[in-house]
């Protein structure tokens, strides 16, 4: 009996030695050795990260805890909704693919967990064909593969695989993410307690490099520039005085990634699950984040749960009718369903994206109407007010002397310095201006001593030497 105890003590050890030891184990980096770098190149450009490295690392590999202290002791109600997990991919590694499914497998309650959806958006690679359906058969939990007959984007993918789920809940992961211990428990007790909060986890950084996992912070947050690239931001200190300084609380968040989130399933069908007139990539996001925020919902960071994701700096497929003109059409419906006179803003600092043909959105103009979703500018005020689109303005445009036809330009000067004067170009660009609300943070000022032609841009004060008169202006941009 005691030599029984005894080897299984050693064989126990051996165990767990092997697996902090392995490549990428408790997340540590992996280096290729010089003999290999070749063709760890050749092979990174497959999927525009180091698939190399990835195959090396065991599809279970373990992972650091990175949670706040505070949220390694929190305790959850028993009876939590469960969730459908879906995964959509064109063209995914299969180590990638894999290992997020078994840190989904591994790292979650099964009785939460109502089954795995992987919607394969029409890969060309033939290991995601029988290959998969045969190895994830013998997998723990139900794992669903469904087809996509065309290649359709990650937004129509999603649509699918959402329709063909059964939990109460809808968990979205990209193709290439790790779930952390007690990454769901979090989210699902979140929704439990508000069915109208859709919960993203903190991202954390699996390097496309090394594969190495890196915590993210609880200290930004989801927003979105002039040209609606989503952007992370320091979380401001209202949030962090709503939330009296605790950082395990969920932080509002504008806008989310997009990959990551989950949602009530019936809140995901009334509030208008996705636009599918959005192709392959892109505007998704946003869309969904302004539609939530506008029509009674809440949009969270949940900052007990961490998911990693490996966040490349290219795209490894094509897009068909082009990158740039799939993105500006997915913007273009969002700007025009959901920004009322604030799509401007985007317009101007983006001419080209007014000539893209944008198809049909009056079916998304009727569910905004029909959910009695309020106004942007709302959102402005209310969820958004860092935000870098200025909340009042009298007018947006170029300020242009008609006499020489040339406008005010501030050349891509920083704060507190003078604005320039350029030929018009009607580009925006850097002739675009506003006439500013007196809280927004620059203004034209009149010109110093040294230069009496040539006003400046200075923080906005109200003063006279700020105030200037406009005479046949012609409004608009
Ligand atoms: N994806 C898809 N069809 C597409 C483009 C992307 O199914 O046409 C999948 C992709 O495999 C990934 C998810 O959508 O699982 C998000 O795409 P990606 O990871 O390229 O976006 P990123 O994380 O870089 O924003
Ligand atoms: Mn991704």
């Amino acid at each position: 009996m005691f030599v029984c105890i005894c080897v299984l003590c050693v064989c126990l050890t051996a165990v767990i030695s092997r697996n902090q030891e392995g490549p990428g184990e408790m997340g540590k980096a992996v280096l290729i050795p010089k003999d290999d770098q070749e063709k760890m190149k050749e092979l990174f450009k497959i999927n525009q990260f180091n698939l190399m490295a990835s195959d090396l690392i065991a599809l279970n590999r373990s992972l650091p805890d990175v949670r706040l202290e505070g949220c390694k002791t929190k305790v959850y109600p028993d009876e939590l909704p469960n969730t459908s997990v879906v995964i959509v991919f064109h063209n995914e590694a299969w180590s990638t693919l894999l290992r997020t499914v078994y840190s989904v497998i591994n790292r979650s309650p099964h009785y939460l967990l109502s089954e795995v959806i992987l919607v394969d958006d029409a890969s060309e690679r033939d290991f995601l064909k029988l290959t998969l359906e045969n190895y994830v058969k013998n997998l723990e939990v139900p794992v669903k593969i469904i087809r996509m007959e065309e290649r359709s984007g990650l937004i129509r993918a999603r649509l699918r695989g959402a329709a063909a789920s059964k939990g109460q809940v809808i968990t979205f992961l990209d193709a290439h993410c790790e779930c952390t211990l007690g990454w769901l428990e979090p989210l699902l007790a979140r929704i439990k307690e508000d069915r109208k909060t859709v919960v993203c986890p903190i991202i954390d950084v699996i390097s496309d490099d090394t594969f190495e996992y890196m915590a993210g912070s609880d200290m930004t947050y989801g927003g979105f520039n002039w040209k609606l690239n989503f952007r992370w931001y320091p979380v401001p200190q209202r949030e962090m005085d709503r939330r009296k300084g605790d950082r395990t609380l969920p932080v509002r968040t504008p806008t989310m990634a997009g990959g990551l989130f989950s949602i009530d399933r019936n809140y995901f069908e009334e509030i208008g699950t996705y636009d599918a007139g959005m192709d392959i990539w892109g505007g998704e996001n946003l869309e969904m984040s302004f539609r939530i925020w506008q029509c009674g919902g809440s949009l969270e960071i949940v900052t007990c749960s961490h998911v990693g994701h490996v966040f490349r700096k290219a795209t490894p497929y094509t897009f068909p009718g082009g990158t740039g003109h799939v993105i500006n059409k997915n913007n273009r419906r969002l700007a025009e369903v959901w920004m009322d006179e604030f799509k401007d803003f985007f317009y101007i600092i983006s001419p080209g994206v007014v000539k893209v043909d944008y198809g049909d959105v009056s079916v998304r103009k009727t569910l905004r109407e029909n959910l009695k979703c309020k106004p942007f500018s709302w959102y402005l005020e209310n969820i958004y007010p860092d935000s870098q689109i200025p909340r009042r303005y009298y007018s947006l445009g170029e300020i242009r002397n008609v006499e020489t036809n040339q406008c005010l330009d501030n050349m891509g000067r920083k704060e507190n310095e003078k604005v320039g004067i350029f030929n018009c170009h009607g580009m925006g660009g850097n002739q675009r201006l506003t006439l500013r609300h007196v809280n927004s943070n620059q203004c034209l000022d009149e010109p110093s001593e040294e230069d009496k032609m040539v006003p400046t841009m200075q923080d906005c004060s109200g003063t006279r030497s700020q105030q200037w008169l406009l005479r046949n202006m012609t409004l608009g941009a």
